[in-house]
């Protein structure tokens, strides 16, 4: 069931069932994650035992539907797991966000079949990927892709290139965003959206360097006269893909609020317990002043960036359009990520720059939020946008 913009319509979960979700992610969190979280991080190392755990725990099938075997679980508490989760290691979010929005599309605007060919191997994390939009000459103006998909027969042929995608190396099914007419116009009515799971002709170019959000993987994909069946064009109608590509979006930018909350709650609990323990002058730096203005100033931060977020993850799960309260969200709660890390890494002095505090991981994590899912220059266009069309002169 969705409703008319094509979102999931029976995601509800009980106060007490939401409170049993979250108590188990804590102690996940605290039982195999926090101790191992810095090793991990500084080998670059794919976490392969804690994404066991995240399949036992049903995070694969956070959002999508119980008919399909996952948790049916509303935005709202969504959010709530990725913040919890991203406070201890933002990366483990990426491992589960990016498939999420590629289950998302397929519950959305795929066809029966595809659903139950997918979902259920999609929930219970038989199944990893993520979303593949981005190409090496266009990330912002998605309708410039080059990737090619031709119809023949029942198969399409893919040709192209995608680069950063998330789950690269380690995932096996893609929804690739292709153009299956290059003349249309307006161009966005060209594109399809095609689940394309590797073989033949779909190879890894290459593992991509990246300065933060280590552990998960992010990769070139390369496409060589691939051969995907018809039955994996999402919907079964060409020239929709964009609309479902974009139609992911707000839940994608709600994450990434979720995760900037996650940040720079860190970042304040990090650089308050260390000022209580660091002296100078004969007190403790939390003493003085110039310090507390900063704390005070992290820790609204923190609390406008949970109300922004739990505010568009309230619209979203009541059915409004809420790009406008996404995209706020998404702006506002990553720049608190950027500016917490940055003052918790000041207060630290000396040690912030070192590579043994957990503060250097948050600071190289911060900045992807103000980038993925939207730039926050294209989120303040999009707000201004709105906010013209929702207040005519
Ligand atoms: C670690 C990581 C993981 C990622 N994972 C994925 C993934 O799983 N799948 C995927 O498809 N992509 C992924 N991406 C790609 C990401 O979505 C893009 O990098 C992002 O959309 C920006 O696109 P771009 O890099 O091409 O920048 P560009 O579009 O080239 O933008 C460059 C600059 O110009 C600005 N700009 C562009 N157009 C306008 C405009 N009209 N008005 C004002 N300013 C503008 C932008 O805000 C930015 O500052 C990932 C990226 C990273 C770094």
């Amino acid at each position: 069931m969705t409703d008319p913009l094509g979102r999931a319509a029976n995601a509800h979960v009980s106060s007490q069932d939401e409170a049993q979700i979250l108590d188990a992610i804590d102690k996940w969190l605290d039982r195999d994650v926090k101790d191992r979280v810095m090793a991990l991080e500084h080998a670059d190392a794919y976490p392969r035992e804690m994404v066991e755990h995240m399949k036992e725990l049903g995070l694969f099938g956070a959002t999508i539907s119980r008919e399909y075997g996952g948790l049916g679980l509303p935005a709202g508490t969504y959010a709530k797991i990725v913040t919890r989760i991203s406070e201890v290691w933002m990366s483990l979010t990426g491992i589960f966000n990016s498939h999420l929005i590629m289950s998302a599309a397929v519950e959305r605007f795929g066809t029966d079949e595809q659903r139950e060919r997918f979902l259920p191997r999609f929930a219970s994390g038989e199944i990893r990927g993520g979303l593949a939009l981005t190409e090496p000459n266009c990330g912002t103006d998605l309708q410039a892709i080059r990737t090619t998909a031709v119809h023949q027969g029942d198969n399409f042929t893919v040709n192209g290139t995608k680069t950063w995608i998330s789950n690269g190396i380690e995932g096996t099914c893609f929804a690739v965003l292709v153009k299956t007419d290059t003349e249309a116009e307006p161009r966005h009515k060209g594109m399809s959206l095609l689940l394309a799971e590797k073989g033949h002709g779909f190879t890894v170019g290459r593992k991509l360097e990246k300065i933060g959000y280590k552990g998960i993987d992010a990769a070139e994909l390369i496409f060589e006269n691939f051969q995907v069946s018809e039955d994996n064009l999402i919907g079964g109608e060409e020239g929709r893909g964009f609309h479902q590509a974009v139609g992911g979006l707000e839940l994608g930018r709600i994450n990434v609020a979720a995760r900037g909350v996650g940040i720079a709650n860190a970042a304040l609990k990090e650089a308050t317990a260390y000022s209580q323990v660091r002296e100078t002058m004969g007190k403790p730096i939390c003493q003085h002043q110039a310090i507390q203005l900063k704390l005070a100033d992290m820790a609204t931060r923190c609390q406008a960036a949970k109300l922004l977020t739990e505010y568009a993850a309230t619209a979203y799960d009541r059915g409004e359009r809420c790009d406008m309260e996404a995209g706020m969200a998404k702006l506002y709660a990553s720049e608190a990520a950027l500016e917490n890390a940055q003052e918790c890494m000041r207060i630290h002095g000396g040690y912030g720059y070192s590579t043994e505090f957990p503060v250097e991981r948050l600071y190289r994590d911060a900045p992807l939020l103000c980038i993925g899912e939207g730039t926050n220059e294209m989120q303040r266009i999009i707000i201004a946008r709105q906010l013209i069309a929702r207040n005519p002169a």
